[in-house]
């Protein structure tokens, strides 16, 4: 075992403070790496405040970790030391069951996957994640950063990139595509970007036009606020795809109405009460609503390829594992262009 520093979240209501955890041995097929740089998810403040159901404090949050490998296992052969890795969501999964045999981790259906903080590895120890110096993980569940994209805007990749890239291309978005982007956050920023990448022509729908210059900057062809009863009037039966990033209750209603016939609107953030919609506002239209988790580690390698080969890199602001707390209110506050990245050197 291996001591490493962190910065960790000891109850729900009580801000992150540093600390030391233990990392486990190198195993035969272990990937040991020095985090550099840890993203700031909304989803780690989710789970750090308890709002997604029970949490085994103390907490180290952070899945979006991009770092240089230090030590691999005897048996490892897709890594060496030197290379410059990532870790995201989950650093484990049954790889037996049809959803891990299908590439889909994140689906797994034979006990679930292990998220990279707040879950049980195979050891049974709890996993922890990567507001800190170092982790170790099994080669099968880290992936490849390419040389064109740093480490500081690759780890944002590893959540926020995935998780938009994934239903992008499951619905297909590319030439011809009209999609909607709502939220300009983390996420929301990259599906922005990615999108555009795609091929597809991008509206963004934010609360109010403040971000409007960044989101056209950004390649978007339209920013409309959704606070202007308008946009709803203008966009009518518009979008073939619309990615919603927002974990707030919107009235969905409104924004099912904007797609064209065949439409989806895809979840990705989990808005705290039940969604309610008339079944008209579906079958009008023939209109679906899907949700969408992540993606799987294949899937990820790929994220990382088409992002190195169109260019497509987060904006972030990097900041001092000392501000995180302050970082974790401007999230919350939708003060943030557009992704928190924590400098891991001082916890290494
Ligand atoms: P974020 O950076 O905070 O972005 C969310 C955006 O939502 C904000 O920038 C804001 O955009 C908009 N927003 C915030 N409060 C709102 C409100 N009350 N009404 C309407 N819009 C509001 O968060 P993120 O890291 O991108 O994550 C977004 C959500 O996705 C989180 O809930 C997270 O847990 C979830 N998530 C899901 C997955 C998955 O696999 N499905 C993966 C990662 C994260 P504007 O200012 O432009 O309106
Ligand atoms: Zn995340
Ligand atoms: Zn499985």
């Amino acid at each position: 075992m291996s001591t490493v520093s962190a910065y960790a979240a000891t109850s729900a209501t009580e801000p992150l403070t540093p600390t030391t955890i233990t990392r486990r041995d190198v195993g035969p097929h272990d990937v040991a790496f020095d985090i550099h740089f840890a993203g700031i998810c909304h989803s780690d403040i989710h789970t750090v405040r308890a709002e997604w159901g029970e949490v085994g404090y103390p907490l180290v949050p952070g899945h979006e970790i991009a770092g240089v490998v230090t030590e691999v296992g005897a048996e490892v052969t897709k890594f060496k030391v030197g290379d410059r890795v990532g870790v995201g969501c989950f650093v484990d999964s049954c790889r037996e069951c049809e959803s891990c045999l299908a590439g889909e981790e994140q689906y797994c259906t034979g006990g679930g996957m292990v998220g990279t903080y707040n879950g049980v590895g195979r050891d049974g120890q709890s996993t922890q994640g990567g507001y800190s110096g170092a982790i170790v993980v099994d080669e099968n569940y880290v992936l490849n950063i390419p040389d064109a994209i740093s480490l500081d805007k690759a780890a944002p990749l590893l959540c926020a990139g995935i998780t938009t890239y994934s239903p992008l291309h499951h619905w297909n978005a590319g030439p011809g595509k009209k999609v909607a982007v709502i939220g300009l956050g983390g996420l929301g920023h990259l599906a922005v970007k990615i999108a555009v990448a795609m091929g597809a022509e991008v509206t963004v729908l934010s609360q109010s036009l403040k971000k409007m210059e960044d989101g056209l900057r950004l390649g978007a062809t339209a920013y409309h606020a959704t606070s202007d009863r308008d946009t709803f009037k203008q966009l009518a039966g518009h979008f073939d795809l619309i990615i919603n990033t927002v974990s707030a209750n919107l009235d969905l209603q409104d924004y099912l109405k904007l797609l064209k016939l065949d439409g989806t609107l895809v979840e990705l953030g989990m808005p705290e009460h039940p969604m309610e919609v008339p079944a008209g506002a579906l079958i009008f239209g023939r209109r679906s609503i899907a949700g969408s988790l992540i993606g799987g580690i294949a899937e990820t390698q790929e994220m990382l390829d088409f992002c190195a080969e169109h260019d497509v890199a987060p904006e972030i602001e990097v900041i001092e594992p000392d501000y995180i707390n302050e970082a974790y209110e401007r999230v919350l506050a939708s003060d943030v262009r557009y992704r928190f990245v924590i400098d891991t050197a001082s916890l290494r």
